[in-house]
């Protein structure tokens, strides 16, 4: 039950990662504020750096932040897919858009400086999500027993997710890879030209991109062992395992892991919303819905996330701010913010069901031992995703 000293606010977000403080811009941007609630004590930069399609760009413009981000990170040319036969190296370059790798510190502090003071409660752990049974609008419950009664809950909490649990989403399920993420300073510089390198062997496919002159980002999947659950704390056992798990790849390779910065380090298993589970999903429950890897975590095979989290952003404020304009306590109300929520979601579906599925189907493809099932991801390939790079080209349209 509700304390009599409840909070009352409208829109609350719970979580303050690229999701969460997207939103929170966009609807600032639409005139409209916002509660974001993060449990950190402060801006969280988990994995150093991401990489930010043509997709994710197009949402950073319209956040307004696009053209100080831009001066921040170089433009990559092309991908380069390396195969290794023997000791033949095989390259093919394909041209990439508007991609670009950003230290994470960066996008999040350009998303959260543009936000009214006040608008980021850190230290703030959300518990538990519950409906009030007079109003039907939901209550929050914080870990240090705060309750805030909110008119709209945006669940942008990722992964675990409080707010997916109060949708009664299944959990995420559990891929047999795990990615290692790491960045690695050259201070000489690293020569290597600023294109997106994947290679794919022995099932550890591997992606290096170049920060600037001096840094590399790289990701790997590989398969994931009972002994990863014992070792993603300790970064030099990381980079032993890796090492180990990369037979046959280039030297320069392998020196790039065990030179990384051990603080950059991060070993996580891989961990997925399939299609039809995005398809099938129940992504609204009253006035409460959710976005970024709370709605739909995927693989890291095609380096989507963060930007599908951005395109979240921007359609969710176009879709709600119009409705928070005029709203009281009433039924009426309720039914007109759960109407633009159904809009989020059936506009993100689409979308989200097709990166899924071609996440879902190539991680499949370089995961999988049965030729069969390999014969039967390139043919949904040929079929679905013959366009390589098609999913960076999807515009999410004006805030
Ligand atoms: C190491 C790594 C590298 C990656 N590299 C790339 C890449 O290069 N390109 C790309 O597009 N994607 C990449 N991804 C995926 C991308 O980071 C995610 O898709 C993206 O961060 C999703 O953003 P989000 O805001 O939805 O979730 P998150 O970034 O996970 O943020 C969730 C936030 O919610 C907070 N939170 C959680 N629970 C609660 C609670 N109960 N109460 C209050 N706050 C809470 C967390 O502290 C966190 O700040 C990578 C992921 C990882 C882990």
């Amino acid at each position: 039950m509700a304390t009599a000293e409840a909070e009352h606010s409208g829109i609350v977000i719970v979580g303050g990662g690229i999701c969460g403080l997207a939103t929170a811009l966009a609807l600032h941007r639409k005139g409209i504020s916002s509660l974001v609630l993060e449990r950190s004590d402060a801006l969280r930069a988990t994995g150093t750096t991401i990489s930010i399609q043509t997709n994710g760009w197009r949402a950073l413009d319209q956040l307004r932040v696009g053209s100080k981000l831009r001066q921040t990170s170089l433009p990559l040319k092309g991908i380069r897919d390396v195969s290794i036969n023997n000791t033949t190296l095989k390259e093919v370059t394909i041209g990439l858009g508007e991609a670009r790798c950003l230290r994470r510190s960066f996008l999040l502090e350009a998303l959260a400086g543009d936000l009214p003071s006040g608008t980021i409660r850190f230290g703030s752990r959300v518990l538990t999500i519950e409906m009030d049974p007079q109003t039907s609008y939901p209550i929050i419950r914080l870990h240090d027993g705060g309750v805030i009664k909110a008119k709209v809950v945006i669940g942008c909490d990722g992964v675990n997710s409080e707010v997916a649990n109060f949708l009664d989403l299944r959990p995420p399920r559990m891929s047999p890879t795990c990615n290692v993420r790491g960045f690695t300073v050259y201070p000489d510089g690293h020569g290597y030209p600023h294109d997106f390198v994947t290679i794919n062997h022995n099932r550890v496919f591997l992606g290096r991109i170049p920060l600037d002159d001096k840094s590399v980002y790289w990701f790997i999947a590989r398969p994931w062992t009972h002994q990863d659950s014992t070792i993603s704390k300790n970064s030099d056992l990381i980079k032993r395992s890796t090492v180990e798990s990369m037979l046959g790849f280039p030297a320069e390779i392998l020196e790039m892991i065990e030179n990384s910065e051990p603080d950059s380090l991060s070993l996580t298993r891989t961990r997925y919303r399939a299609p039809w589970d995005v398809l099938l999903g129940s992504f609204r429950k009253g006035t409460v819905t959710v976005a970024g890897d709370a709605m739909h975590v995927m693989g890291p095979f095609l380096g989507q996330g963060g930007s599908a989290a951005l395109e979240d952003a921007i359609v969710l404020a176009r879709c709600l701010a119009p409705r928070m304009a005029s709203l009281d306590h009433g039924e009426s109300s309720r039914e007109k913010i759960g109407g633009a929520l159904d809009s989020y979601i059936s506009e993100r579906r689409t979308r989200l069901v097709r990166l899924s599925a071609n996440t879902y189907t190539i991680g499949s493809l370089l995961e999988s031992t049965s030729l069969v099932a390999k014969l039967i991801c390139i043919l949904v390939i040929i079929l679905f995703f013959r366009d390589r790079l098609g999913h960076t080209r999807y515009d999410c349209g004006r805030l």
